[in-house]
């Protein structure tokens, strides 16, 4: 079968990619390994506001607002960032999944389950695909098949420094009312950083609790065990159910546009290196990739699908930049330190600057803000500065 475009992999970037490329008159497929889409879980579910910007959400799928949250130290030293309007949102991830496949389909896209792509086969103008019985072909090729995706393995399209973190999530009943439902806790230990442990309440007595980190599934489980046994205020809580997932790290060597071939989504690696948070960015993604796709396939010429790269770039580039210095400064920090800035945070009181500038999906300008009052010098060791002085100066 022939497309215009035809997209392995239907998770969410994927799928709105799709229905962007059908609703400007494209002819689009869909191929997915997965009987069920948006199944398992693998995902805390969370999203920056802008989502309502990006991409449609309806409002049956959230499941609570937050205007803010409690950041926790290794000893517990707290500072409660908010905002007086909804900062984020936390959605049924599953539901979600399904209703963009379902938005795609809708509109005029042929999506077929139960397809797992094993090869790839790059044939004259288009790209041929081979699943052991069927070929698929399309006149440009997207892989938004994840962080393991076997469009950029097999057109060699990551480098060699490329990772993956691995995440575990409980859902967690703690049997009595404990949250309060404004707020979402992020509690930050060294030996993650720069990940962290988070508690998102789904209702006042129940949470998705889980991290991300450089560590086998195994152990990520016995930390998440362990947090939830040292807090007597989580005393007889029970584990409903158990997830696990994988993040890839952003990598600004990473190539997402080869010949007629384009990469999406976590395929791409387009995630924010501070959260691993990647929906937002590859929603914004795929509405960049359909503007140069529409104009290569109108134009017959697949040397403008570059024009994604550089847009993606001018977009992104100097967010994530930052954000990964961010993260370097938060991996190079022990307890003792995550203590020391906790604490000098709130003497200096950054809860309120946090609270006015911070934002789940443009952290610079938290940080530029900080910078410019001079609170980072306090904060940091200097020679941690330094890089970022360089990059904001
Ligand atoms: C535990 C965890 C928590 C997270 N929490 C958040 C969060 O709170 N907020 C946020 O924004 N992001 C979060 N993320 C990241 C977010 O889930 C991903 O960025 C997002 O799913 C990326 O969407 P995608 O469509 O690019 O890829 P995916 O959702 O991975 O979809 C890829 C699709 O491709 C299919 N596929 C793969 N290989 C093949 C093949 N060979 N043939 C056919 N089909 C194939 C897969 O079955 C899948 O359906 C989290 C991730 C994890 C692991």
């Amino acid at each position: 079968m022939m497309y215009d475009v035809l997209i392995v992999g239907a998770g969410p970037v994927g799928t709105t990619f799709a229905r962007y490329m059908v609703e400007k008159g494209f002819k689009v497929g869909i191929i997915e390994k997965k009987t069920r889409i948006g199944v398992p879980l693998q995902c805390a579910g969370l999203l920056g506001k802008q989502i309502k910007e990006v991409n449609i959400l309806p409002d049956k799928l959230i499941i609570n607002p937050f205007y803010g949250a409690y950041l926790h130290s290794p000893s517990n030293h707290v500072l409660k960032v908010a905002k007086d309007k909804p900062a984020a949102y936390v959605i049924d991830r599953v539901a979600y999944d399904q209703f963009l496949a379902e938005r795609a389909v809708d509109a005029g896209a042929e999506l077929f389950l139960k397809q797992n792509v094993r090869d790839l086969n790059l044939k004259n103008t288009g790209v041929l695909l081979t699943n052991g019985k069927k070929d698929y072909s399309g006149r440009i090729m997207v892989g938004a098949d994840g962080s393991d995706s076997i469009v950029s393995r097999k057109l060699s399209m990551g480098s060699s420094d490329e990772k993956q973190l691995q995440a575990a999530q409980f859902l967690v009943d703690f049997g009595r009312d404990l949250f309060d439902m404004d707020c979402v806790h992020l509690h930050t230990y060294s030996i993650i950083s720069p990940g962290f442990i988070w508690v998102i309440p789904l209702t006042t007595s129940t949470a998705r609790v889980g991290l991300f980190g450089n560590f086998d599934y195994h152990t990520l489980n016995n930390m998440l065990k362990m947090f939830l046994d040292s807090d007597q205020d989580f005393e007889g809580y029970r584990v409903i159910k158990k997830y696990t997932g994988k993040i890839p790290v952003y990598n600004n060597k990473k190539k997402i546009v080869k010949d007629n071939v384009l990469l999406l989504g976590d395929a791409a690696s387009q995630v924010k290196p501070t959260t691993g948070g990647g929906l937002i960015i590859g929603f914004k993604c795929a509405q960049i990739a359909a503007d140069a796709a529409e104009k290569a396939l109108e134009k017959d010429d697949m040397g403008i699908l570059r024009e994604y790269n550089a847009n993606y770039g001018k977009n992104f580039k100097n967010e994530l930049k930052t954000q990964l210095m961010v993260q370097k400064i938060f991996s190079s920090l022990s307890d003792d330190d995550l203590d020391f800035m906790f604490r000098k945070l709130k003497e200096e009181g950054a809860e309120d600057i946090i609270s006015k500038y911070g934002e789940i999906d443009d952290q610079s300008s938290l940080v530029k803000e900080l910078f410019k009052r001079g609170i980072l010098f306090k904060i940091l060791p200097k020679i941690l500065t330094r890089g970022l002085s360089v990059l904001l100066g």
